[in-house]
């Protein structure tokens, strides 16, 4: 697991941790879960990864909140699967128990395409995790086709618009238009919006512009598992924390 910071972008704060689950493969170097995931699901090894990765976050999660990260949101990525066979509500509950982390500090990131393959069912399950305190984030946000009062309906919390748009945004103002839009219309739901693979400032202030909350990417901090060291503003390094092995 890897942790990217999660950076507001009206002051340059550090307000999240996303954990990433990376494979550091013998000869091809450090993989993105999309290169092995999905054999982990067809191998059905995607629920007990998952479940490893939910345990293990929260546990260093709640370590770094007495070692200046009190207060900072920890986001997980959760698979799809995992809804399907099993309750997610259940290994939330008990990596939570486990770690003793407050459920307010978690944000569940499930991606756009599976809440939106079969909504109806996921409405009573996403309520469960809701009434924990949990918060809900919908991931890659704008690759696929949202229903908006599912989004209602579920309480999300948070829309993460997809990196190809904050990619293609600066040269391409279909892309821009869709971000500005995906934003009034968060906003006027009641969610917040994070950016995904923000990479440069000019990137950074176009989203700014647009009213975008908070961003995450290489502008801000590579992903580490040893330490943080973030760019502010002309502000150099101004966060670090160590690593504690879980
Ligand atoms: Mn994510």
């Amino acid at each position: 697991l890897y942790y990217q910071p999660q950076v507001s972008l009206a002051d340059g704060s550090l307000v999240g941790l996303e954990a990433l689950l990376r494979w550091r493969h013998p000869e091809k170097g450090l993989l993105p879960a999309a290169a092995f995931l999905p054999f982990a699901e067809e191998s059905g090894l995607i629920v007990p990864i998952s479940q490893w990765m939910l345990k293990t976050a929260c546990t260093q999660h709640q370590a770094w909140q007495s070692r200046g990260g009190a207060g900072l949101r920890l986001a997980v990525n959760q698979p799809t699967r995992q809804l399907k066979n099993i309750s997610l509500a259940d290994s939330v509950d008990r990596a939570l128990a486990d770690s003793g982390l407050s459920p307010q500090l978690l944000e569940l990131e499930l991606t756009e395409n599976y809440l939106m393959e079969n909504p109806e069912l996921l409405v009573d399950k996403l309520a469960a995790l809701k009434s924990r305190g949990v918060r809900l984030a919908v991931d890659d946000f704008g690759t696929g086709y949202s229903s908006l009062p599912y989004l209602k309906r579920f309480n999300v919390d948070r829309l993460k618009i997809d990196l190809s748009f904050v990619r293609r945004a600066p040269s391409d103002p279909g892309s821009r238009a869709v971000i500005e839009a995906v934003i009034a219309m968060a906003h006027s739901l009641g969610m917040r919006v994070t950016a995904e693979g923000v990479e440069t400032r000019e990137q950074e202030e176009l989203l700014r512009r647009c009213g975008c909350d908070e961003g995450q990417g290489y502008l801000f901090a590579r992903l580490s598992q040893q330490k943080f060291f973030l760019f502010g503003p002309g502000t150099g390094v101004f966060f670090s924390l160590q690593h504690q092995p879980a």
